[in-house]
């Protein structure tokens, strides 16, 4: 492999307020797939907290197949997962999908998320690479493990080694699942990167009641952490719905993780 910076022999942990990614305890990243309104992230915050959980999700600038699907609130949306985050004091992460968005997350964020469809953006990369905040950086669905590793290096050799990876699914022949979700990727990548490494069973099958067996099975292959959509009305979400787990389903999946 041609990492020279990420080594596999220098465990990194990455840590956001007094959570600890690559620590002792697997972290649960959870929340909607996109921020819809300010009652409604701040609803389910206060909601997720009484469960537990470490890090709250809400997307904002939305990656979305088709133009006609909601686009995300933008920096309404990042207002209200901050407001969120003050009022029940857990960081939050969401998406970066321009450079010239930057300043405006690091505003409101404690992580930014670089999804699956910008993995391979390298001007985003050496962006993200200059700033000192975590980065959460997705596979890319048609990304090899040498190329999500690069894309890894790239942000690392920018400066910036506060780097979590995530195993999202990538696609394969198979189109039962919305991707097809690689385990085999988190003890390969530790292995390659020394990076902590999560799971998102959500994009990655697609499939609600996927969602706890192969949160599961992420932890049993070393995962240090997983991250899920969870909605209060799923059937009502505007994004991600049919992947989304209700409020008794993610107190089931929790108590599970964390036992
Ligand atoms: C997301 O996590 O909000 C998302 C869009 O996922 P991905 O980039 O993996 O498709
Ligand atoms: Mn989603």
């Amino acid at each position: 492999m041609s990492n020279i910076i990420l080594n596999g022999k220098i465990i990194k942990k990455v840590k956001v307020k007094d959570v600890v990614f690559g620590g002792e305890k697997p972290v649960v990243i959870a929340g909607s797939c996109s921020v819809e309104s300010r009652e409604q992230i701040i609803e389910l915050a206060k909601k997720l907290k009484v469960i537990g959980v470490d890090v709250l999700r809400g997307g904002a600038f939305k990656p979305r197949t088709s133009p006609y699907s909601f686009q995300g609130l933008g920096e309404e949306g990042l207002k209200y997962l901050k407001e969120a985050s003050e009022i029940t004091g857990i960081p939050v992460v969401s998406e970066l999908m321009e450079a010239s968005d930057i300043e405006l997350l690091c505003k409101y964020v404690d992580i930014i998320q670089i999804g699956s469809r910008n993995m391979h953006n390298y001007s985003l990369l050496k962006a993200v690479g200059e700033l000192n905040k975590p980065v959460l950086l997705k596979r890319g669905m048609s990304a090899t493990i040498k190329e999500w590793i690069l894309a890894a290096e790239y942000i690392a050799y920018y400066g910036n080694k506060n780097i979590i990876l995530c195993e999202r699914g990538i696609r394969t022949f198979d189109n039962y699942t919305r991707n097809t979700l690689d385990l085999a990727a988190v003890p390969i990548m530790k292995k390659e990167t020394g990076l902590p490494v999560i799971v998102d069973p959500s994009h990655g099958t697609g499939i609600r009641e996927l969602i706890m067996p192969l949160s599961l099975a992420s932890i049993a292959v070393g995962a240090d952490g997983i991250m899920v959509e969870v909605h209060e009305d799923p059937d009502n979400a505007l994004s991600d719905g049919e992947q989304s787990l209700n409020i008794d389903q993610y107190k089931d999946l929790f108590n599970k993780i964390i036992y």
